[in-house]
């Protein structure tokens, strides 16, 4: 069983389009939220996370833009983003985000549960080192697929050490790939980084595959078609910040 883990897509229909065709084949899509925000192309974005279906859970921005969060925590771009996404998302796709679960989600017949942004609270950022461990020593799942930071990191612990996963990349433009294999007696806490918004300084596409039959997850990073992105996000008259961000990887 393979699944296609992918988060924070954001609206980027061409960084989306570019994980698609780089993915090696997969048997069901793992979405961990914010399909929606910051980018200039919900509808389509919502379009095409309908059809790969899978499981989907709901970000912190889903709900904003579904009307279901005011915007009081967010920044001042993300909260003009929401409004502008809100004013021309269809109502059908509106009702679906609106429809979309909170996590943590188990996943039947695998010891794996996916979340926006952690397992105790959907819109915790898990950065930290020692916010991570809290919540591996909770154990509730040998692996927790989460998102929301935007930063393809890893945190495992075997019961006497914890560590920092990261992925080791050679070049700054050219589609890689990273694996990491899942060892037995160890938990892990894996983000696959963010499809349309990576804010980890590599600004290709992110995202992550899980075998479960090889026992690896392997990060992937993919280039795109950023400047169309960003022309996209200046049409619709976006934040001018929202398009630069996206060449930083920021
Ligand atoms: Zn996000």
């Amino acid at each position: 069983m393979r699944a296609l883990v992918i988060s924070d897509i954001h609206a980027n229909l061409q960084a989306l389009e570019a994980v698609l065709q780089e993915a090696p084949p997969w048997d069901e899509v793992w979405n961990l939220g914010d399909t929606v925000g910051y980018g200039a192309n919900p509808n389509e974005v919502v379009e095409k996370a309908q059809l790969l279906g899978g499981v989907i859970v709901r970000g912190n921005h889903d709900r904003a833009c579904a009307g279901l969060a005011d915007l009081e925590d967010f920044s001042e771009s993300a909260a003009e983003a929401a409004r502008w996404t809100q004013s021309i998302l269809t109502g059908g796709y509106r009702s679906w985000l609106a429809g979309l679960p909170r996590g943590p989600i188990q996943r039947p017949d695998l010891p794996v549960q996916l979340v926006h942004g952690s397992p105790r609270d959907e819109d915790e950022y898990l950065v930290f080192r020692d916010d991570a461990q809290a919540v591996l020593a909770a154990g509730s799942a040998k692996i927790t697929f989460f998102g929301h930071t935007h930063v393809q990191v890893g945190f495992a612990t075997n019961g006497d050490e914890d560590f920092r996963l990261t992925p080791l990349y050679t070049s700054k433009s050219e589609a890689e790939y990273f694996e990491l294999p899942v060892r037995r007696g160890a938990q892990y806490l894996l983000n696959p980084g963010s499809a349309g918004q990576p804010r980890d300084g590599d600004w290709r596409a992110a995202f992550g595959l899980y075998d479960d039959g090889r026992q690896v997850f392997t990060w992937h990073r993919v280039p795109y078609d950023v400047a169309e992105a960003q022309r996209r996000i200046r049409r619709a008259g976006l934040p001018e910040f929202l398009a630069a961000r996206l060449a930083m990887g920021k």
